[in-house]
């Protein structure tokens, strides 16, 4: 089999925040790259990727290059075609543009080799099982007014919910005011919901460790990036000093920082962004890591496809379910009641939604 064609589009989604109608988030991502792999026996294997912010035509272009290097390859030798694309960048560094791009396509190379064998990623990858746990992300967010966040928080639960994500750290108040505020969401919420809080890489050490201890008794499931990504020595701090676990990793471009949170005991859960990671092949790998740390691993946006790589592992915790990619799709999975179901069909069994380029392709 050999790599014939590769389809690049730019779209641009609406700004919602379609799980219960709360107020969007300004900064979230609505610019994704699609890509489409045709090889010459007809497999058409798909991927995606963002991040590109204000250069966004920059990745489109990096991915254009990119896929005029990968014509005539096999697509079923990922470790061979990344390597080829990851020497054709390398005196650009190993992270960004070249990462986000490289990424997409070995998500579309995993497509075609489940199309290939005629079986979902999941069970390629390890096939665990084919539910998941899902959490609500994206609806209570640091922008969100306080009593529209509070309604919101109660109508997730209404929504059949169990496990709830919301971010402190709101502009104009102060750490004591912080902490009301995140007690209303406990309320709302009620004590059996897994209620988790982003930071977002906000707070200095210090600062999560006196905020976190005033929170402790809230029992949170997590606290994300309660500080800087790579501060792993600070992270350490913090996990030692709280109860609370400590998860973080979505910031982390490839394999090897991973490694440091997991040696400094920086993390207690794993977060794995798929398109930081490297795609499907670096993502398993840093799951596998995190197993034989005896710690679990949960996803980071793209719900669509990270639900085939969280039930395929056996540390797998949970699925973010971000709704900001579900329109990119025809059909897309969706959560209900609060879990997730591999899509059956070969592949990703994804496939883009008819009407994507013509309604909101940007170039
Ligand atoms: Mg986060």
């Amino acid at each position: 089999m050999k790599i014939q064609q590769v389809r690049i589009n730019l779209v641009r989604l609406p700004l919602e925040e379609p799980l219960v109608g709360a107020p969007p988030m300004p900064g979230m991502l609505r610019e994704f790259l699609t890509v489409q792999i045709l090889t010459d026996d007809g497999i058409e294997g798909i991927g995606i990727t963002t991040f590109g912010g204000k250069i966004v035509r920059t990745l489109k272009s990096a991915l254009e290059e990119f896929g005029e290097l990968i014509k005539g390859e096999d697509p079923l030798r990922t470790e061979q075609v990344t390597a080829k694309l990851r020497a054709a960048s390398a005196p650009c560094g190993a992270g960004g543009v070249a990462a986000l791009a490289i990424s997409a396509i070995d998500i579309a190379l995993w497509d075609i080799r489940g199309k290939a064998f005629g079986v979902p990623l999941a069970r390629l990858l390890g096939g665990l099982r084919d539910r998941v746990p899902a959490y609500a992300s994206g609806a209570l967010v640091r922008t969100t007014p306080t009593d529209k966040l509070e309604r919101a928080a109660a109508a997730l639960v209404e929504k059949g919910y169990s496990q709830i994500k919301t971010q402190m750290v709101v502009d104009g108040l102060n750490p004591a005011q912080e902490v009301e505020r995140i007690r209303l969401v406990r309320g709302a919420v009620g004590p059996n919901t897994n209620l988790m809080v982003d930071i977002n890489q906000r707070w200095s050490v210090h600062e999560a460790i006196s905020i976190g201890r005033k929170i402790e008794d809230l029992h949170l499931g997590w606290l994300e990036d309660p500080t800087q990504c790579d501060d792993y020595q600070g992270l350490a701090e913090i996990a030692r000093a709280l109860a609370t676990p400590i998860c973080a990793g979505e910031y982390l471009y490839g394999i090897e920082p991973h490694r440091q949170t997991m040696t400094h005991h920086a993390v207690d859960i794993v977060m794995i962004d798929l398109l930081r990671a490297g795609g499907v092949t670096q993502w398993m790998k840093i799951a596998g890591m995190a197993e034989a740390f005896n710690k679990p691993v949960a996803s980071h946006l793209l719900p669509e496809i990270h639900v085939h790589l969280v039930a395929a592992v056996p540390n797998g915790l949970v699925v973010e379910y971000m709704p900001w990619t579900w329109r990119l799709f025809d059909n897309p999975p969706m959560p209900e009641k609060g879990e997730m179901k591999v899509p059956s069909a070969a592949g990703l069994g994804l496939s883009f939604a008819p009407d994507l380029f013509d309604k909101y392709g940007i170039g």
